[in-house]
């Protein structure tokens, strides 16, 4: 048949661009879709490739005074990756799921944005907390005084990683002054330093 070797191009054709849909599409949800999941990679290699994720976004963080968020994410093998990251705004960064096929979120990572006196930016806040705990996954938060901070969501605790000038420190930075940071927290302990 004449018409034959056409058909059988377009359908070629058809079934190449489904199979790049397929392999390029990502589910964006509103929620963590593997909430609770037992990362394969460990927590000493998630924190590593955390703290260069964030280190990477901090500069561009107080220069445009915004929060920057994104997922630290690993394939069947335990092989880490950074999704896309997100431009939030100056107190906020709203965390799309992002999770293309083959690839499940161990951690979510946000800056502080830039100094502000304003804010209790040194500390994960309560609803920082709040978040990852519910949706069940460990978050790294970077501070603008350069503080790294781990929220481990099954022992409800915020814990420091490493202090000040760890990470880029912005330089209008100013140590609290109304005094100390802990090396931990757990959340009432937050919900009680930010009434
Ligand atoms: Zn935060």
């Amino acid at each position: 048949m004449r018409g034959a070797p056409s058909h059988t191009l377009v359908l070629a054709l058809c079934a190449l661009a489904w199979v790049g849909i397929v392999i390029n599409s990502a589910i964006y949800a509103r929620e963590n879709p593997h909430s609770g999941r037992d990362p394969v990679a460990s927590d000493s290699e998630i924190a590593a490739f955390a703290r260069t994720a964030l280190e990477d976004v901090q500069q561009r963080s107080f220069a445009e005074r915004k929060e920057y968020c994104g997922l630290i994410l690993e394939d069947d093998a335990g092989n880490l990756a950074v999704s896309a990251v997100f431009e939030g705004y100056e107190a906020e960064c709203q965390l799309p799921w992002l999770s293309p096929m083959g690839q499940y979120p161990v951690a979510t990572f946000h800056t502080h944005g830039a100094y502000n006196f304003d804010y209790d930016s040194e500390v994960p806040s309560t609803v920082d907390m709040e978040a990852d705990i519910g949706e069940q996954i460990d978050g790294f938060v970077a501070t603008p005084g350069g503080r790294l901070w781990k929220i481990d969501w099954e022992d409800e605790v915020a814990v420091q990683l490493c202090g000040e000038g760890c990470l880029a420190t912005d330089p209008r930075y100013r140590p609290e002054p109304q005094g100390g940071i802990a090396q931990r927290y757990t959340l009432p302990e937050l919900q009680q330093r930010q009434p």
